[in-house]
């Protein structure tokens, strides 16, 4: 991590959502643009990379819980000072979809500094169309409900990464 760039903001952005919803794989895909069949692993793990966005630059730090979120053991120290917080479904999984509402969402707004993060819902694994039990009606109802952004995504596919995290960080720019 190229530690002495000059950036004009540092941003703390989490990934949240049930495990197996592709956090990692987004993680992954937004901060190397790669994709690969990922061993989960325990413990938090995150990635910086510096984007340029309305002429400025601008460190993210995004969060993956690497399968704590398995236990259930997320802490308010993993929501601290966090700036943008992305809570991630799993489209073909509608369960995953259900834990927004019953579990994250809740936490979040329990330890989060909900006052100053911007939330976004992620809708993750477009491609797999086939078995998607989750519309996209339904997700921007939800999103639109609990005053979150709303994007679809791929990380198979590449599809919307680059463009969720960086509707994320226009938005916390323009946040006062
Ligand atoms: P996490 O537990 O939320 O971090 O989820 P992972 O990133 O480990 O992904 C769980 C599984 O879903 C892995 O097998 C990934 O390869 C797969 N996966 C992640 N994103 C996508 C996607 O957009 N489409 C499809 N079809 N599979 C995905």
């Amino acid at each position: 991590l190229p530690a002495q760039v000059e950036v004009d903001h540092t941003f703390k952005i989490l990934l949240v959502g049930d495990s197996g919803v592709g956090k990692s794989s987004l993680l992954l895909r937004f901060a190397t643009g790669g994709f690969e069949e990922l061993v989960p692993t325990i413990g938090v793990d995150f990635k910086a990379k510096i984007i340029e966005l309305g002429g400025k630059r601008i460190r993210l730090t995004v969060w993956d819980t690497a399968g704590q979120e398995r236990f259930r053991t997320l802490t308010s120290s993993y929501y601290r000072g966090a700036q943008g917080i992305i809570l991630v479904y799993d489209v073909s999984r509608a369960e995953t979809f259900d834990s927004l509402a019953d579990i994250w969402l809740r936490e979040v707004d329990m330890y989060g500094t909900v006052e100053e993060s911007v939330k976004m819902v992620v809708a993750n694994k477009t491609d797999l169309a086939e078995t998607r039990e989750v519309s996209t009606d339904m997700g921007v109802a939800f999103a639109r409900a609990h005053g979150c952004l709303f994007v679809e995504t791929s990380a198979k596919g590449n599809v919307a990464v680059e463009q969720a995290f960086e509707e994320l960080v226009h938005k916390i720019l323009e946040t006062p």
